[in-house]
């Protein structure tokens, strides 16, 4: 694992995911299945610049159901993350605990 060449990022955000407020630091085990990574708030797919206004901490979690969705806010990359948090967990309990159920 290299480390980021944009620690100073990291470090501005606390290690914290700035969507759901998950903090990196608690202890290593907790580290290592949350995995901070940096997320560009405005996609780059969308023009978002590969700068440090337009980059903030995400956990894996968050960085991946924002995906490459259009958006142009932290806050606007909250709704997106909990709408797909949504359709995740009824696609869970819909396939993965119906399955479990036979
Ligand atoms: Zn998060």
């Amino acid at each position: 694992m290299k480390p980021d060449p944009r620690q100073h990022i990291y470090k501005r955000d606390n290690f914290t995911c700035q969507y759901c407020g998950w903090n990196g630091t608690t202890n290593f085990e907790q580290w290592l299945r949350g995995c901070l990574s940096l997320d560009h708030v405005v996609p780059v797919k969308h023009g978002g610049k590969d700068e440090d206004a337009n980059l903030v901490v995400a956990c894996q979690v968050c960085n991946k159901l924002k995906g490459q969705e259009k958006c142009s806010s932290v806050e606007e990359g909250k709704e997106i993350i909990a709408r797909k948090r949504a359709e995740s967990e009824r696609w869970f309990e819909k396939y993965v605990l119906k399955k479990l159920e036979k």
